[in-house]
């Protein structure tokens, strides 16, 4: 690609739904949208098993192939997908500038954020084995719980997320272990109230993650740690929640975009899509704490290519 700065109409940079739907938007309003797919393309779906919960895929349907078909359909209305990743933005006049990570100079007349968030994970090499398997590790128990319907689970964290996510499966699930390593909750009152309130959750304080056992295939337990007495014990489970927290992926945009303390961006306006910075938009988990799901990170990615729209079209006068 030529070192040349390149002019566009609309940059969208993240490649989950909500960017994959900005982009359809803006490709068929002739916007003719450049998206960078960022590190994970098709973001945190692709490594989610079988997505049942998106309507229209009465089956179901797998998040690889979800995420590759979201990419066809912008595609077909020739969005520019492009594979690489934006690493600096200067946000601070009329055009906003970008870089990509070879260097290539963008200069977008309306940006959309859909970078997203990551889940944090404990980083423990079996975690991650049977995540990269599919075998029995999630950071999310609204989009796989439901695999483990009747069985028990472990679930790690004890934030409102946690609390909330051991409510969820303690509905669905034979038995729920929380692990706690402090002798508290973090979360609310009335959500630890209501874990506490349920007899099929288990909740072990003082308690640390010591491995996730398995058979090399699926997970078959956690091996935990009393960290007050030191002893070990295992507990069987098939399936493993982490919910430790998300760490939105807006690092890049901090010095011009309104953050809020955990590093989420902040809208305008609320009911848009809206940024502090004129011409620039966010969709998707990147300005969502509470919902995190692919249909409100596609329906917050439409609004962000009409909001990029309306605003071109006043640009443009
Ligand atoms: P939080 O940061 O609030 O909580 C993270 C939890 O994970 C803490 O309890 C922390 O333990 C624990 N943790 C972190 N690292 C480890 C580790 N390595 N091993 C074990 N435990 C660990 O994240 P949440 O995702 O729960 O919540 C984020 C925000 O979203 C909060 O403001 C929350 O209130 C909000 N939220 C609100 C909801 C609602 O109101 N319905 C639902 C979900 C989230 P420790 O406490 O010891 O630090």
């Amino acid at each position: 690609m030529s070192q040349e700065i390149e002019q566009v109409n609309c940059l969208i940079i993240g490649s989950g739904p909500a960017g994959y739907t900005a982009a359809i938007y803006a490709a068929r309003a002739d916007m003719k949208p450049v998206l960078y797919q960022g590190m994970q393309p098709g973001g945190q779906l692709t490594t989610t098993n079988e997505v049942e919960n998106f309507p229209g895929y009465p089956e179901g349907i797998t998040g690889p192939e979800m995420m590759a078909q979201l990419e066809q359909q912008a595609k077909r209305f020739e969005a520019d997908i492009r594979f690489g990743f934006i690493t600096k933005v200067d946000f601070s006049g009329p055009i906003h500038k970008a870089w990509t990570e070879s260097g290539h100079e963008i200069h977008a007349k309306t940006v959309i954020i859909s970078t997203g968030a990551s889940a944090k994970y404990l980083g423990l090499e079996n975690e991650q084995k049977y995540l990269a398997l599919g075998g029995g590790v999630s950071a999310c128990a609204v989009c796989d719980g439901f695999f483990y319907r009747g069985q028990e689970t472990v679930i790690v964290g004890a934030g409102d997320s946690a609390c909330e996510e051991a409510h969820y499966l303690s509905k669905l699930c034979k038995k729920v272990t929380m692990l706690v390593r402090r002798d508290e909750f973090r979360a609310s009152k009335i959500m630890a109230d209501r874990v506490k309130n349920t007899p099929n959750i288990d909740i072990l304080f003082n308690t640390e993650t010591v491995d996730v056992l398995g058979d090399g295939n699926v997970v078959t337990g956690v091996r935990v740690k009393n960290n007050v007495s030191g002893e070990e014990t295992d507990v069987p489970c098939t399936g493993f929640f982490v919910a430790i927290g998300h760490q939105p992926n807006t690092e890049i945009f901090k010095d011009y975009i309104n953050l809020d303390e955990t590093g989420y961006i902040k809208y305008e306006k609320p009911g848009t899509t809206l940024t502090n910075v004129p011409g620039v938009f966010v969709a998707g988990d990147a300005a969502d704490r509470n919902y995190r799901q692919a249909i409100t990170a596609a329906g917050t990615g439409c609004m962000a290519a009409l909001d990029a729209e309306r605003y071109l079209a006043a640009l443009e006068g």
